[in-house]
């Protein structure tokens, strides 16, 4: 039976859930204080709720979950700006899927209205590449990945724009990382430097809350990760070197130009 169960909010809800209740109440006797904290100290379902969405392709209105960013803490930021949170990671969370049509977009975006185009050209797509699917409330890292990619597949498909696919591509390498899936972390790294090069030329800012110095910093991070080292210096020094840059994030351009100097040598020292 789940330990997820949480009498809070699903108490009412299902037969199951009674059920488990009464399992619980006859085994309470048997438990130890030790097994009793463990069980109850982490509850993913105290984290997420049901928030209503109108899909922009079908027109249905229906329940996704949703997760409680004011529950979480951030622990540390990786220096490609991935955030690490506590007790939940809320990016599993950003990403809303219809269970009807399949269509799947980032939160922030999904109810955005679609052109006839977009709409033609989903509407056949989906049914062949990404069909609807009915996830937990709580989700799973395997959840995420599979939905962030088919957010990234509808995004192609509806040609949302280079911000969108790399935002996406950026957060997969994310969550690929918290799977330990490097070859994988990479791939979506790389895609996610290319495409953000691309964002930059076009210097349309914000993207997705991103000033131009901060996207210019992330460059150089993702070509230090994908080993073009090239790229990567030529970004961070104008992140550097330009006077407007904001204060929290020159040191931490100079720390990774820093590692690159420092690769660049111990590599010509082995050759
Ligand atoms: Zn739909």
């Amino acid at each position: 039976m789940s330990e997820e169960f949480n009498p809070l909010t699903d108490l009412e809800q299902t037969e199951d859930s009674a059920q488990y209740l009464q399992d619980t109440l006859l085994n309470a006797a048997e438990e130890t204080d030790e097994e009793l904290i463990e069980r109850t100290k982490y509850n993913p379902y105290t984290y997420v709720y049901d928030k209503m969405f109108n899909c922009p392709l079908c027109f249905i209105h229906f329940a996704a979950s949703v997760g409680r960013h004011s529950k979480t803490r951030i622990i540390k930021i990786d220096t490609d700006l991935c955030p690490h949170y506590e007790p939940f990671n809320p990016m599993y969370y950003g990403i809303i899927s219809c269970p009807n049509c399949g269509y799947t977009a980032m939160i922030s975006t999904f109810e955005y209205h679609l052109t006839d185009i977009q709409m033609l050209t989903l509407s056949e797509q989906i049914p062949k590449l990404c069909p609807p699917k009915k996830y937990d409330q709580v989700r799973t890292i395997s959840d995420a990945i599979e939905l962030y990619k088919a957010a990234l597949l509808c995004s192609l498909l509806k040609k949302g724009g280079d911000a969108e696919k790399a935002i996406l591509c950026l957060k997969l390498s994310w969550l690929m990382r918290e799977g330990n899936f490097p070859s994988e972390e990479l791939d979506f790294a790389k895609q996610a430097r290319n495409t953000f090069m691309k964002v930059y030329r076009n210097l349309n800012f914000p993207v997705f809350g991103m000033d131009e110095y901060t996207l210019a910093y992330l460059i150089g991070e993702l070509s230090r990760r994908i080993g073009d080292y090239e790229k990567a210096l030529q970004y961070l020094e104008v992140v550097i070197r330009d006077k407007k840059t904001p204060v929290r994030l020159r040191p931490r351009a100079e720390d990774v130009y820093h590692m690159i100097k420092t690769a660049m040598q111990s590599k010509q020292q082995f050759e």
